[in-house]
């Protein structure tokens, strides 16, 4: 069969959910046989996000193969339970990139370079490049951006072109919009629709199916309206309502027949959907037998979506446990001693994130000691593995002023040292420690019990590592390194003993936890959370017995 592709654009507005829309299209797929993947374009002139502040872009995800890409791209793989690469995130500033590079060397045989046709070849050789793999059957391609805006347009126009390469009956074009209610009106408004389907039109590219954000439900008179207007059957205009988790969007959308619609019009060979583990979760995601808090410390905390792999492991975690995660989100840079016993307050685990340069950390330091020294549930990752061993150095191996260098470069103890070989690197894009690496795991200690195996492998992005010149020294004063690169002897995971469950990893794991497959350190850590608090209970209980 030949692949088929599936173009989705968006319209009025940013932030209708594409990425989810995506996703969810593809579980659907997915869940009736087909191989599916699913790519993001991105319209910004950036190579890739890794340069960009997380205020600017969210979470940069990264793929086994070390790409630095859309944190779409980790929907795609909680949804699918697929690995990504970097075929599947392209922006264009990669594409005119590979364009110049490609005119200086010659390629374009004396040819003015243009962007049609040559910008618009290099966006389809992109989008074909996964087709060709003949490892999937439908290729989903989500443009970003909103239509109408000028970087979008040859994104557009390179998709109007295939739709005549790869033939008609193996390409579908669908399109997001927003149809807003008007309170004043007490109506739900389908003009921005029309318009954006128009601006698309404009452009060549006509919608087969229109999927629509609505704060309520579409009526027959509604829906009869927007296909009058915008060229499409009716049964092609699919509602899309707020859901209370986005786990829920696929169901949602197979009752609305998206993924049936899809398999018409496509002729695609496909059996009946097999949803039973996925509904099985969103089940114990929205009816949990209990509740445990979690704070996560970070500070980047008032932008949401630069720890969105995080809390989605988390809730994965949740679900594995049949408890509902909730976070109390805590600015590090307002950490004290003072206060921290007041800012963590009421929470049974602490996970400190991931993060760069010197803002913030003394609150995290502040916010491990809170959580050693009250034996509290403690999840530290990448710069919150470096602060573990920090604090850890500076209060319990005595190594006064201890510090990392990218934060202390005179400090006596550089505990946390750039490694050896980002010495010279002077270019920031994808020059860090990027990608999966192995990590051998040490007997009995919590990370081996919870992978229950010997040897994994997880993703990384860093620069800093802990020092192996005082390594020895901080073990000498009780640090258990539980994992550890055996390519280049890098500690990965750290421990401490004498404590419910106290673990720093250098990679991100939050990376490599979907649906079908919870990442077992997010499980174990809510778990040891839900014992902390069962013991804080019991031991209120008994005071207040006791009183
Ligand atoms: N800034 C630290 C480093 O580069 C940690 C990075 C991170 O948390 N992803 O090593």
């Amino acid at each position: 069969m030949a692949t088929k592709y599936i173009f989705v654009t968006g319209g009025v507005t940013s932030s209708l959910g594409k990425g989810i829309i995506c996703s969810s299209l593809g579980r659907l797929l997915a869940a009736r046989g087909l191989r599916v993947t699913i790519q993001k374009l991105d319209p910004y002139i950036n190579v890739d996000p890794g340069t960009m502040n997380p205020y600017e872009h969210g979470e940069v995800y990264v793929t086994d193969d070390g790409a630095e890409t859309d944190l779409d791209l980790g929907h795609y793989e909680r949804f699918l339970n697929i690995k990504t690469s970097q075929t599947n995130n392209v922006t264009t500033g990669r594409i005119y990139y590979d364009v110049i590079m490609k005119e200086r060397r010659g390629a374009y045989l004396g040819k003015t370079v243009q962007v049609i046709p040559h910008i618009t070849d290099e966006i389809k050789s992109h989008v074909l490049k996964l087709g060709e793999s003949n490892d999937y059957d439908v290729v989903i391609t989500e443009i970003g951006g909103t239509v109408g805006d000028i970087e979008s347009l040859p994104y557009i126009e390179a998709m109007r072109q295939l739709r005549y390469e790869v033939g008609r009956k193996n390409t579908l074009s669908i399109h997001l919009t927003l149809v807003p209610y008007l309170a004043a009106a007490g109506e739900l408004k389908t003009k921005p629709t029309q318009h954006s389907v128009k601006t698309l039109s404009e452009s060549g590219l006509s919608p087969d199916i229109l999927v629509c954000r609505s704060e309520y439900q579409l009526d027959d008179s509604i829906r009869a309206k927007i296909a009058q207007f915008c060229n499409v059957e009716v049964q092609d205009v699919i509602a899309s309502l707020d859901a209370e988790t986005i786990y829920e969007v696929p169901l949602l959308m197979q009752n609305e027949g998206l993924d049936s619609r899809v398999i018409e019009k496509l002729d695609l060979p496909a059996k009946n959907a097999d949803l039973k583990q996925w509904s099985e979760f969103v089940d114990k995601i929205k009816r949990p037998s209990k509740q445990v808090y979690i704070a996560l410390v970070g500070k980047y905390v008032e932008h949401h979506d630069a720890y969105k792999s995080i809390v989605e492991a988390l809730i994965h975690g949740g679900a594995m446990n049949d408890a509902g995660v909730n976070i109390k989100w805590v600015q590090s840079d307002y950490i004290t001693d003072s206060n921290v016993a007041s800012k963590l307050e009421g929470v049974s685990g602490i996970l400190v994130a991931p993060g760069f340069g010197g803002r913030g950390i003394e609150g995290k330091l502040t916010a491990v000691k809170h959580a050693r020294l009250n034996n509290i549930p403690f999840f530290g990752i990448c710069l919150g593995m470096q602060c573990a061993v920090i604090e850890f150095a500076r209060n319990v191996a005595s190594m006064e002023a201890a510090n990392s260098t990218e934060f202390d470069e005179q400090t006596p103890y550089p505990v946390i040292d750039l490694m050896p070989d980002q010495r010279d690197i002077e270019d920031k894009g994808g020059t860090m420690r990027l990608g999966k690496y192995a990590c051998e795991l040490k007997e009995d200690t919590k990370a081996r019990e919870a992978y229950g195996a010997d040897m994994i492998d997880e993703r990384h992005r860093h620069r800093f590592e802990l020092n192996n010149e005082l390594r020895e020294k901080l073990l000498e004063s009780g640090l258990i390194v539980s994992g550890v690169n055996p390519e280049r002897d890098l500690v990965e995971i750290v421990e401490i003993d004498n404590h419910p469950w106290f673990v720093g990893v250098q990679f991100h794991p939050e990376l490599r936890s979907t649906v079908y497959d919870p990442h077992p350190l997010f499980s174990a850590f809510i778990e040891a959370s839900l014992n902390k608090a069962s013991d804080l209970f019991t031991s209120e209980t008994k005071v207040e017995q006791a009183v």
